[in-house]
């Protein structure tokens, strides 16, 4: 049973068949997936997703599939973890972390769209995925293609974090190191992808791929009682996550699991990649291109696919947008882990510390609910923090240098 009425061009609005397509052939726009939502109202309310194992696909009648899941069958439902030590450090009243730094298999947000671009790559009958990556996606690809039993192909910037580069090698995978920041890897991968049958999720599989961003804003409405919460912060590369986790909260809104969303949703980027940050704050809706050049490598597209798109939730939403030097996101990283006990990677650093500087500012109230989505773990960017915490103490085995050491 599916519910995906086909694919639409987010220009022109004309219409396409499901299938491994991702522009308009007419207008070049970007194609969205388009559902029945009238069936979904039907099929999907509260009681069936609450009777539904504790992962993404308890959504599945939202995501853009046509048989069962193929992939990430234990991706999602991660912890929105109510912050008040955080809460109570930055002021105000109502503070949740949405934390995918845990999330399954590999520790990021991206388990979700590669769930979901696996699932559809098999449906369609590929037997290669492949990516281009800032890391986290890297990761995923390899660990979820492994486990499908599909050759992967795995391209990534050659000077990414050795820990993310670890992670992937692991699965086994062909990877691909390419002497170029993220921008050109990409432009080399929708090369690769217009010759070679395979399954690029963030290319020409990006459309059914960025549906798995959606689950990350059902699940903060649900977890929070069937609600929306008011103000929402979001890491933005390619700007996907942040325009799915609006869809997300509207399409929860249409089927009438919660009442109107009246959230506001922020950008947070850091200071050394901040395109969409930059058209928001001038208002402009071209997001001119940037040069990176920052710690939060998983944060590093300067020319990111839907950045038109997130300055547009940003403003359709009344939400706002800041940027953070590597300083700032540095210690944002290590308030989240002495209040909370959360260890994030740098792009959750960016997200705190700009969380932090919007309610310093004033353009969050201390008074309204706010939810902080963390979407990397920490022990993948650790040489982020080399210098920048205490070293241990280190003393021999012996009890009386220890009680000298403790005064
Ligand atoms: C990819 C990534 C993002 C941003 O995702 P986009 O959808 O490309 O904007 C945020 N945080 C982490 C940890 C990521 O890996
Ligand atoms: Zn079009």
């Amino acid at each position: 049973m599916t519910y995906v009425k086909g694919l639409k061009c987010r220009e022109c609005e004309r219409e396409y068949p499901k299938e491994a397509i991702y522009t308009c052939e007419f207008c070049f726009g970007s194609l969205e997936v388009v559902y029945d939502y009238d069936a979904v109202k039907q099929n999907l309310t509260k009681e069936i997703i609450l009777s539904r194992p504790k992962n993404h696909w308890r959504y599945r009648e939202l995501l853009p599939i046509d048989g069962e899941p193929k992939s990430g069958f234990d991706t999602g439902y991660t912890p929105l973890v109510e912050a008040r030590n955080l809460a109570k450090r930055l002021g105000v009243s109502e503070l949740y972390i949405k934390d995918d730094s845990v999330n399954h298999p590999t520790l990021s947000f991206k388990d979700r769209v590669v769930s979901v671009a696996v699932s559809k790559a098999i449906e369609f009958g590929f037997d290669t995925v492949a990516c281009a990556s800032t890391g986290n996606l890297a990761n995923s690809v390899a660990a979820q293609a492994a486990l499908a039993n599909l050759n992967s192909f795995i391209f990534i910037p050659a000077n990414l974090e050795l820990t993310k580069v670890t992670g992937t090698l692991v699965y086994a995978p062909h990877v691909i190191a390419v002497e170029g920041n993220y921008d050109q890897v990409n432009r080399l991968c929708v090369e690769i992808a217009s010759s070679y049958d395979w399954a690029f999720v963030n290319i020409n599989i990006r459309p059914y791929y960025g549906e798995g961003s959606k689950t990350f804003g059902h699940e903060i409405a649900e977890q929070l009682g069937w609600r929306a919460p008011q103000h929402i912060i979001v890491p933005v590369a390619g700007g996907s996550l942040i325009t799915k986790i609006w869809k997300g909260l509207k399409e929860f809104e249409k089927i009438g699991l919660i009442g109107k969303v009246d959230t506001k949703i922020y950008a947070a980027q850091p200071a050394g990649c901040n395109p969409v940050v930059a058209a928001i704050k001038e208002n402009s809706d071209w997001v001119k291109p940037v040069e990176p050049n920052t710690i939060a490598k998983s944060l590093a597209i300067g020319n990111p696919a839907d950045g038109y798109y997130a300055f547009n939730v940003v403003k359709e939403s009344g939400g706002w947008a800041e940027d953070v030097t590597d300083e700032e996101i540095i210690e944002g990283i290590k308030l989240l882990a002495e209040t909370q006990g959360i260890f994030t990677e740098t792009a959750g650093g960016v997200t705190v510390a700009v969380a932090k500087k919007l309610i310093e500012q004033g353009r969050i109230p201390r008074d309204e609910s706010i939810v902080i989505s963390i979407t990397g773990n920490g022990l993948k960017t650790q040489e982020a923090l080399s210098g920048k915490i205490s070293a241990p103490i280190t003393i021999p085995p012996n009890f009386v240098v220890f009680k000298e050491v403790l005064n």
